[in-house]
């Protein structure tokens, strides 16, 4: 099937150039508008799902109504971190052989390069694979709404692809660390530093302590590391402090010991430095580690022998940062991420899609299913 470039484009324009911000529920519906007319084109069936009032809706786009088992379960997100007025300041601009605008890598073009791949399916390929198409409102906050959903229907497919980019040397992403924000609250007793300060209880120094504690517990070795991120307390240089508010960033490989700090973190309310302090501490989100079962290394092997059907050397790249992956692996689906164009810069003005990736990546992604196909008849 022959790839227009610039076509590609201008379908990629619209997408770009509307706000679609997490918390900017319209532009998301917007992109749900175009997505659900371009996959009632190819006989599709979309379905709409409103999880919550404050986020946009979700799709649940197959060639399989019906069906209780997916051979394939591809992701995107539609939704971006960007704020109102994004899309009218910086609209999709082309230099050279590089795209820019808010979304064009993460993961706009991800969004279409899947819908490209599945055009391009032949009718008696598609007639072979039950094919499921989520496409999420919420993924950049972390898909608080979304995730019961995708798991749920990852758990009813053999495997999961997610279209995020590929990275700029062109690497697929077979392992994602796992990572967690808490908050800590820290509550000790005013009192005037002058006359009183026998009585008073001091948050930040409870709050000094845990963040030396904190620090204890990076492992680099490991991969657990962990940041106090920010810290906001006190009232007055006179005034013995009561309240401290901490915000601490943990990423990991290993999911175990996440648990464990979290224990530790809950043994650490439980006693507290000082006497009379109060700690609150509050996981504010979770997402699991990724990393490679015996499954996903098979299904790593076959999209490499489909890498090389299409005269493409097929690298793998653990990322540090997250994705819905890491919530399909969790439920035990063997999942894999990068299926998108090549791309970088993501969530800052410099986010940039290599043109010349788009057309090979969307070949890449449609000899992937044909694989798919073939290992489903063998
Ligand atoms: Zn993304």
């Amino acid at each position: 099937m022959s790839f227009s470039l610039d076509e590609y484009l201008a379908e990629l324009a619209p997408f770009i150039n509307l706000d679609c911000g997490t918390r900017t529920p319209s532009g998301v519906a917007r992109v749900a508008d175009l997505m659900t007319e371009k996959y009632h084109g190819l006989g599709w069936q979309v379905q709409r799902h409103q999880f919550a009032a404050e986020c946009g809706p979700c799709l649940e786009i197959t060639n399989a109504p019906g069906a209780s088992h997916y051979d394939v379960m591809l992701v995107g997100h539609m939704d971006t971190v960007f704020p109102e007025g994004t899309a009218a300041k910086r609209p999709l601009r082309i230099e050279g052989d590089l795209g820019f605008g808010p979304g064009v890598s993460d993961m706009k073009s991800g969004l279409l390069s899947t819908f490209h791949a599945l055009k391009g399916l032949s009718p008696e390929l598609l007639a072979r694979l039950r094919i499921l198409v989520c496409c999420n409102c919420d993924e950049e906050l972390g898909s608080p709404w979304s995730k019961e959903w995708l798991v749920e229907k990852a758990r009813q497919s053999s495997c999961v692809l997610v279209a995020e980019a590929a990275r700029p040397d062109g690497s697929l992403i077979s392992a994602r660390k796992g990572n967690a924000k808490y908050r800590l609250r820290f509550h000790g007793r005013a009192s005037h530093a002058g006359s009183a300060l026998a009585e008073g209880v001091s948050a930040i120094t409870e709050f000094a302590r845990w963040a030396l504690a904190i620090n204890e517990l990076v492992n680099f070795e490991t991969g657990t590391t962990l940041n106090v991120g920010t810290v906001q307390g006190g009232t007055g240089v006179n005034v013995v402090p009561d309240f401290v508010e901490a915000m601490v960033d943990l990423r990991f490989w290993s999911n175990e010991e996440a648990e464990l700090i979290d224990h530790r973190f809950d043994f650490m309310a439980n006693n507290p430095f000082l006497a009379g302090c109060r700690v609150e501490v509050d996981r504010l989100a979770f997402k699991p580690a990724m990393r490679p079962s015996e499954d996903t290394r098979a299904l790593m092997a076959l999209v490499e022998r489909a890498g090389v059907a299409e005269r493409m050397t097929v690298n793998w790249v653990e990322a540090g940062g997250g994705s819905d992956a890491n919530f399909t692996a969790a439920a035990g689906v063997p999942s894999l991420d990068g299926f998108g164009p090549m791309g970088g810069g993501f969530h800052s003005e410099a986010e940039f899609l290599q043109l010349g990736s788009i057309g090979p990546r969307i070949r890449l992604l449609r000899q992937v299913l044909r694989a798919l196909a073939e290992s489903r008849q063998a």
